[in-house]
């Protein structure tokens, strides 16, 4: 029986997630970016919390973790190894592990390179990973307590998955992350295309997220930093792949 998913924007640019495993009824909630904006749309699915699944341990991810718990008596899983920084945290996981919703299992994976310890779910039998800040469309997260290799490490997971899965992304940053990777794979058809897409989209004030790794696969920049035509683009002819997601990455925080 498959997950149901209902996703809404809130705060500026995030997105929430809510899912509910159809055989059991329960539901959680993936971060907790936004309390009013996620008790709302329980409201509108006529739905009761029962468990949060955070990525990490930013304030737009875990902060309304406590609010949350304290109306629903919902059940806390979030990254071991942040688990000191997760509110109200009831059940550390880590790579490897699984996490049961009813019917519904997702497999864990640590992400390090935006934070220390950010994990995400791939809820494999529905295709659907939730991948908090670790890859956004056409992009990926600020490495703000890890390094280039370990990023590097974490997308390579992300790659690995079945390349139908729906990933989906912590924040509608999309059209600017097009805007980046046009400048460093200026060659890209796909690219092209999918940024004249984006386009279109936003100006009927759609959604890009969810995003899917097989097109992630040919446009997103930090998945390529291995593709010639991208390390030419960029100066960096026989550079190795880490030294050139390290240099992609330092020109999008200056972009
Ligand atoms: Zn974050
Ligand atoms: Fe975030």
């Amino acid at each position: 029986m498959p997950l149901e998913i209902r996703q809404f924007p809130c705060l500026s640019d995030n997105y929430g997630f809510l899912i509910r495993d159809a055989v059991s009824g329960e539901v959680a909630t993936i971060d907790t970016p936004d309390v009013e904006a996620i008790n709302a749309e329980l409201d509108r699915a006529g739905w009761r919390l029962t468990h949060i699944l955070n990525t990490h341990h930013h304030w737009d991810h875990a902060g309304g973790n406590l609010a949350l718990k304290e109306k629903w008596g919902c059940r806390i899983i979030g990254p071991k190894a942040e688990a000191a920084r997760i509110p109200g945290l009831d059940e550390p996981v880590g790579d490897g592990d699984r996490v049961r919703l009813g019917a519904s299992e997702a497999r864990i994976y640590d992400t390090p390179g935006h934070t220390a310890g950010h994990i995400i779910y791939h809820f494999a039998d529905d295709g659907a990973a939730f991948v908090g800040d670790t890859i956004f469309a056409m992009g990926c997260g600020r490495l703000f307590e890890g390094t280039p290799a370990q990023m590097w490490a974490s997308l390579s997971k992300i790659a690995a998955l079945p390349p139908h899965t729906e990933l989906y992304c912590a924040h509608e940053y999309t059209q600017g992350n097009a805007s980046f990777a046009l400048t460093v794979d200026p060659c890209n058809a796909d690219l092209k295309r999918r940024a004249a897409e984006v386009d279109r989209l936003r100006a009927a004030g759609a959604p890009t997220v969810p995003t899917n790794l097989a097109i992630e696969l040919k446009t997103n920049p930090f998945l390529r930093a291995a593709d010639e035509n991208l390390k030419a683009a960029i100066g960096m002819t026989g550079a190795s792949t880490v030294d050139v997601f390290a240099e992609t990455r330092r020109r999008k925080d200056n972009f």
